[in-house]
């Protein structure tokens, strides 16, 4: 692999659910990263079929995952982690909640951790402790860290912009912020959420749930470079160029590394 990548997404954080959060390590984020805070999420603005999108580079209506419920596509999208996978990669996935199992196929991982979020205060952060662990053990040359409180505990039990929503983000925040410590210069890491939210719901297609932040800090990205736009369609082609791996035929999101 030419380089190695962390992927971490915050559900359902908005661009200004991050600027409002009050963790101080969000001005380090924006000085050390190349990132938009008005990049778009997909319709509709949910869980499964965004990070389906993610990892697949093709909207809903192609994938075929358009709810929270997977389902096996007709005409399969090769994902990033099989491309990396073939591509002599080794993958890792750490998740607190049990649908994310599907946006990779079996075979693809060389460690895979699930907790069940809803038991534990802050799944978050134990998750982030598991991937830390998996990071100082086996190096992977691809680790996604999928964050679930703030959309759980945070939007959804309390409301979109509610100071525990804010204090869910703060939360995050401070396991990015262990996550680059630890990683260094071995890796770029690429933060993102899948989608906003307002009220105490999302799904629809308002600027409050369509619209969210992207981070990408490391050497391909230019520091402090505030850009407008990016989608979700781009993370798995801007991962497989930074790691070397060439993109699948189907993609069909934009490289915007440099
Ligand atoms: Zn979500």
């Amino acid at each position: 692999m030419k380089s190695k990548v962390i992927l971490i997404s915050i559900d359902g954080m908005r661009p200004d659910g991050f600027l409002a959060c009050g963790h101080p390590f969000i001005h380090d984020m924006m000085a050390h990263s190349m990132y938009t805070l008005s990049a778009s999420s997909m319709q509709p603005s949910v869980t499964l079929p965004c990070h389906m999108s993610m990892f697949t580079s093709v909207p809903p209506e192609r994938h075929g995952t358009v709810t929270n419920t997977y389902t096996p596509p007709v005409r399969p999208v090769k994902g990033l982690c099989e491309q990396i996978h073939d591509a002599g990669g080794r993958c890792a996935m750490f998740y607190g909640w049990e649908p994310m199992r599907d946006i990779a196929r079996p075979g693809s991982m060389i460690r895979t951790e699930y907790l069940w979020c809803y038991a534990r205060e802050s799944a978050d952060t134990e998750l982030t402790a598991r991937a830390l662990a998996c990071l100082r053990e086996d190096a992977p040359d691809f680790l996604f860290l999928y964050l679930v409180d703030t959309d759980d505990k945070g939007g959804h039990d309390c409301g979109w912009m509610s100071e525990a929503y804010l204090s869910r983000i703060r939360t995050a925040i401070e396991c990015v912020k262990n996550v680059l410590e630890l990683a260094g210069e071995d890796y770029t890491v690429i933060v993102t959420a899948d989608h906003g939210g307002h009220d105490r719901t999302h799904g629809t297609t308002m600027p409050e749930d369509m619209t969210i932040p992207m981070f990408f800090i490391g050497k391909p990205f230019e520091p402090a470079k505030q850009f407008d736009g990016g989608s979700l369609l781009d993370l798995a082609p801007t991962i497989a160029a930074v790691m070397g791996v060439l993109p699948v035929y189907d993609w069909e999101g934009n490289n915007l590394a440099r």
